[in-house]
């Protein structure tokens, strides 16, 4: 596998897991890791895609750990990039994507945790949240008129409510942690600079007009209060069992790079294995093949006229196949929603699904 050694170290630069001393101020949105260009970064991309697609395939045999990738950011930092590209080498049944908008009115009915515990990835899956329960801590801390209508008793909403929530969801965290959730979480951190060269090109590139809207751009203006949020954020949340990945954003190509070397590196601290073939699953698979192989031309024969025939060759041995068990029928369905966005009540009314 190429650079697993130097993907680890790579990440290790990004990786907070102890917030005590973090400042966002020594991070810089521009670094590339001493990359000069996208070239440079493709071919490791790519491998790491493929080592994530391996590993991908065994947490998903195995069906024991759950993996959840929180991703965090001001507007343009390039989220729907990352995770489109990270992912992409990844079977879509093993992996679930949600995004988090403002709250619906059903949502805003219930403790803040409940719209993305219900969310939350099975075994054997890679859950995404495209924002997430940080948002509670982020934008409702810059914008105080959002916590008033979240139907708080009056009493609970005091000084402490930050420190209260920082808890909350630490405690949360360190809970799906003892549960075989994996969590790493994800703050693309881009620059001021380079967030409005990207809406002035969302402006002038036609077909990137639809992504710009002028609710985002006044969002820079709080600039400098979410950036203190998020520096809490980290502080007040990074943990071991559930690091803060602080990955520069100025550089799209560079983002992608260390999301992408993060999770497969994760991934492999793992004890990730298909699961051992029992000896009566053996059996089985020896009789399947014995019965496929004795079918001809699409017609098996009735079991009662067949005969051992001599063979040439010894049969080969059965092979180790990645096996589920038990197998999840419903899995297979089409219709499982691979992609919802939890929307408040947007202008198309949608809520969520099933
Ligand atoms: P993009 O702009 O790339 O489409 P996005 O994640 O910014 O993606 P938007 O529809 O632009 O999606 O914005 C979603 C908005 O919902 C963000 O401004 C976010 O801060 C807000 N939001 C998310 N969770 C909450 C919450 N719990 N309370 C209030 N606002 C929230
Ligand atoms: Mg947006």
């Amino acid at each position: 596998m190429a650079g697993n050694g130097w993907g680890r170290r790579l990440v290790k630069a990004y990786r907070v897991e102890d917030g005590r001393r973090f400042r966002l101020k020594d991070h810089d949105p521009g670094d590339t890791g001493g990359l000069k260009s996208k070239e440079h970064a493709e071919k490791r991309l790519k491998a790491d895609v493929e080592r994530l697609c391996d590993l991908q395939d065994k947490l998903y045999a195995q069906d024991r750990w759950a993996v959840l990738l929180v991703f965090q950011a001001m507007d343009a930092a390039g989220k729907d990039g990352v995770i489109k590209h990270v992912m992409s080498g990844l079977n879509p049944q093993g992996c679930q994507v949600y995004s988090f908008k403002g709250p619906s009115a059903e949502e805003l009915d219930h403790d803040f945790l409940w719209r993305t515990a219900r969310c939350l990835p099975e075994r054997g899956r890679i859950g995404i949240f495209n924002r997430s329960y940080y948002e509670e801590v982020l934008v409702v801390r810059v914008h105080p008129e959002i916590l008033a209508k979240q139907k708080l008793p009056l009493r609970l909403v005091g000084k402490r409510i930050w420190k209260d929530r920082f808890e909350d969801i630490a405690a949360h965290e360190r809970y799906l942690a003892h549960n075989g959730v994996v969590v790493l979480k994800f703050f693309l951190n881009v620059s001021r600079a380079e967030q409005k060269r990207r809406f002035l090109e969302r402006l002038d590139r036609s077909e990137k007009n639809w992504k710009f809207s002028a609710a985002d751009a006044q969002e820079r203006q709080h600039w400098k209060q979410y950036m203190a949020a998020y520096e809490d954020a980290i502080r007040e949340t990074a943990a071991e069992h559930a690091p803060w990945f602080v990955v520069p954003a100025d550089k799209k190509w560079f983002t992608r790079l260390v999301v992408a070397a993060a999770v497969a590196d994760a991934l492999e601290q793992l004890d990730l294995a298909y699961p051992e073939v029992t000896a009566e699953k053996r059996k089985e698979l020896a009789a399947a093949r014995v019965e496929l192989s004795g079918e001809r031309a699409g017609h098996a024969r009735p079991a009662a006229t067949r005969t051992a025939r001599p063979r040439r060759k010894p049969a080969a041995r059965p092979r180790r196949v990645p096996a589920r068990s038990p197998a999840p029928v419903v899995e297979m369905e089409p219709e499982e929603p691979i992609e919802v966005t939890l929307a408040g009540a947007g202008p198309d009314g949608e809520g969520r699904p099933g």
